[in-house]
């Protein structure tokens, strides 16, 4: 025992030297600079904020945490003749911060389309390569269209006017007391605007004009002045809204009345308070039957009901009462164009109305497969997040629109005039429903920052459409053939490259914010989504990453989590180290690239190699100072001696065959396997992310084996690792990366034998000769 201990002593020691005697010779003259830890595992400390009582080191809520609340009763009039909007309404606001509060931020988002905005002035770029008709027609032709908001008065509970100062989209509410800590206030605004056409003006809120029947329908949001969120991150979060970063809002109770003319069909966030006055007797029939039908929507308003609609303009209103609890936002959609189906989901012991809105022109697409696609989501993103906490969850068919709110989102897909409609069409509906309707669950409930973090709720929500779209391919057969997967555009990691090969100078860190970033759908929804996908499938593995994500959901729900939050989550709950990936998938713009560089072919040699030689020259020692020695001679060198090749390692060293003889059993002899061929590997990362190295190698009989050595492979050299592996069969070739995992941007150096690949332009070309 003693002496084997000494003999595997005196070995280390010695290579040891030896990779010392090694790297001496490759100092150079003159001496490099120092430098600072720039290791691409070194922890996030200098990125992340200190933790603290509020927020945890563990990416949980702290001990002191806190948010404010707003509670909102609205009043407001649909005017459907001019398309204009008339409001009051009275927020009380929670104080629950330990600060006291001088003013309140009140956010005005319709300021963005004001006459006097400037976000369009903010544009630097030149003439455009095309214009849509409608941005041209905006820019150049159009007199500018008026959607700002009109605040005819700011008053306290007693109807005394409150001072306010307007800064584009922010209104300071001068309040004459601070607000104290623990304390609330009540106050109340006026306001009107002009409702902008969303179709022309590229709002996320507005009504589609129908030229044939004469008719508008309605989605409409961000129509009430609505409290900024103050938070022991950002103070006010009062940054303007520009057009691109979207909202930060804090949550509270709603109690909404709308009134609209008493032919149209509406539909918004929160529970529908005078469903008997509003509805009609065959829809609440209907109703009642949906509340009970699992399987498949119930009309509620059929075509032929929508269509006769159409052709009424009723000028008496209906007032439709809602109230919501524990929401951030509030929306609603309106028409008298509006079919409307329901139908109910059990989701963890409760009933969730999936709801659809559309008019004709949605259909047959809409009656087919909205509703569907909205309990799907409800059921992927429950069963990967919590519950779903609300009673419904609405979709509805808006041209060209993809937005969010609380139980309710605008959706596009539609089909040609004659009902007919392409794939692309189709599979554009079902991914965006299952977008916005999951968006519900970021950013609605898990209610991050939005106007700064664009893809804490954009990418966490991609990165589970991907995810809701495979289960919706597998749950719907006559939708998707059964050995066929759904075409999800975003998060499969080779749909990623273009973007992450692409140039340098448009391409942003995902931890930008929205309106500093050049290509915002690739950087807050796709890579994200992606990075996501490559953690669960290939980093974490399912298991560990699917619990640190519920986590994640479960500790933020119904509050304001920051990225660190998430980020801390994810290791906390898994016990992985994952600073390395959160900085080069997020705080960098590093593209992953990893090849094989080349291969070293060994065989047991019988006397030393000349390296080996002149080591024991220099020192002036011989074979006998030094413990027992295996040499491995390579193919390509003076050492090799072709009389050795192939043969087992006991047949050709005797000083391992004397060191086996001594130290181990004849019981432990007749076991070990004896490898005759010898590999040193070398892998290359010309690209700057570390990942997992995963290797298939294929022997001379058609075997293979996949091995994945863990991102750490790369923590002493980022460029460049070796591998020594010894097998009884010939190596015939490497492929890394195979199945097309990491989102290697440069696949040409991933094989050997180097593969002969084609460019895509060659294989173009070839195609065009083919036909
Ligand atoms: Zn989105």
């Amino acid at each position: 025992m003693n002496k084997v201990k000494y003999c595997i002593a005196s070995v280390l020691f010695l290579m040891g030297a030896m990779v010392m005697a090694q790297e001496e010779g490759d100092v150079k003259t003159e001496r490099e600079p120092g430098h600072y830890n720039q290791s691409r595992f070194k922890q996030l400390y200098e990125e992340f904020s200190t933790p603290n009582t509020y927020r945890s080191a563990s990416g949980a809520p702290g001990p002191d945490y806190y948010q404010q609340q707003a509670d909102y009763v609205i009043n407001v009039q649909l005017d459907d003749k001019n398309a204009k909007i008339y409001g009051e309404e009275t927020i009380t606001y929670h104080n629950n911060s330990p600060d006291d509060l001088e003013f309140l931020w009140v956010q005005l988002d319709q300021n963005v389309r004001a006459k006097d905005s400037k976000s369009p002035l903010r544009d630097g770029n030149g003439v455009n390569i095309a214009y849509t008709a409608g941005n041209f027609a905006e820019t150049f032709i159009s007199e500018p269209f008026d959607g700002g908001f009109n605040i005819e008065w700011v008053k306290d509970v007693s109807g005394k006017p409150l001072s306010y100062t307007i800064n584009q989209t922010m209104m300071r509410v001068n309040i004459p007391q601070p607000l104290k800590s623990g304390e609330k206030l009540s106050f109340s605004v006026k306001w009107w605007y002009n409702i902008p056409d969303h179709t022309v003006n590229r709002a996320r809120s507005g009504y589609e004009y129908f030229e044939k029947d004469g008719n508008r329908a309605y989605v409409i949001a961000q129509f009430f002045p609505r409290m900024a969120v103050y938070s022991d991150v950002e103070g006010w979060q009062n940054h303007q809204f520009w057009g691109s970063g979207e909202f930060a809002l804090p949550f509270g109770n709603y109690d909404v009345s709308i009134t609209v003319p008493a032919d149209h069909v509406l539909d918004g966030t929160g529970v529908l308070q005078n469903r008997e006055e509003v509805f009609s007797k065959d829809m609440m029939k209907r109703y009642k039957e949906a509340l009970k039908s699992y399987d498949k929507p119930v009309i509620i308003v059929t075509q032929q009901e929508a269509e006769a609609a159409e052709k009424g303009f009723a000028t008496n209103t209906k007032t439709w009462k809602f109230k919501a609890t524990n929401v951030r936002d509030y929306a609603f959609a309106t028409s008298r164009k509006f079919i409307w189906d329901m139908q109910a989901v059990k989701i963890g012991g409760k009933d969730v109305m999936a709801v659809s809105l559309y008019p004709k022109e949605g259909n047959p697409l809409w009656e087919d497969l909205s509703t569907k696609a909205v309990a799907q989501t409800l059921k992927t993103y429950s069963e990967h997040t919590f519950d779903y906490p609300y009673h419904k969850a609405i979709s509805v068919h808006a041209k060209n629109q993809g937005m969010e709110y609380p139980m309710i989102c605008w959706n596009y897909g539609r089909p040609n005039e004659d009902g007919t409609y392409s794939d692309r069409v189709k599979y554009g509906m079902i991914s965006v429903i299952i977008h916005e309707v999951g968006h519900n669950f970021f950013p609605m409930i898990v209610n991050s920052d939005e106007r700064q973090w664009g893809w804490m709720d954009e990418g966490l929500d991609t990165f589970m459409q991907y995810l809701a779209e495979q289960a919706f391919g597998a749950n719907n057969p006559s939708v998707i053939a059964p050995n066929e997967k759904y075409p999800s555009q975003r998060g499969n990691p080779a749909a990623i490259v273009p973007y992450m090969a692409g140039d340098q100078k448009y391409i942003s860190p995902i931890m930008s914010n929205p309106e500093n970033v050049y290509q915002l759908g690739p950087n807050a929804y796709a890579k994200p989504a992606t990075a996501l996908n490559i953690l669960r499938e290939t980093v974490m593995g399912k298991e560990l990453f699917d619990h640190a994500f519920k986590t994640y959901a479960q500790r933020w729900m119904f509050k304001h989590p920051t990225p660190e939050d998430f980020f801390r989550t994810m290791e906390d709950a898994s016990a992985v180290d994952l600073d390395w990936f959160w900085r080069a998938w997020f705080y960098t713009t590093d593209y992953v690239d990893i090849g094989v560089k080349g291969v070293k072919k060994y065989y047991v040699s019988s006397k030393p190699t000349k390296e080996m030689e002149k080591y024991m020259a220099d020192r002036n020692i011989t074979e006998a100072d030094l413990p027992p020695l295996v040499y491995l001679a390579e193919e390509d060198s003076e050492d090799f001696m072709p009389e050795l090749k192939g043969k087992s390692p006991t047949e050709t060293s005797q000083n391992l065959k004397e060191f086996m003889m001594d130290n181990m059993t004849e019981a432990e002899r007749s076991k070990v396997k004896e490898p005759k061929f010898f590999y040193e590997i070398t892998f290359d990362k010309p690209g700057g992310v570390p990942m997992p190295l995963i290797v298939e190698y294929t022997y001379a009989d058609g075997t293979k084996e996949n091995v994945t050595y863990p991102p750490e492979i790369w923590r002493k050299n980022d460029a460049e690792v070796k591998r020594v592996i010894s097998s009884q069969k010939e190596l015939v070739g490497i492929v890394v990366d195979p199945k097309l995992e990491t989102a290697d941007i440069d696949t040409t150096n991933n094989s050997w034998p180097k593969k002969e690949e084609k460019s895509d332009f060659d294989k173009f070309k070839e195609n065009i000769k083919g036909k």
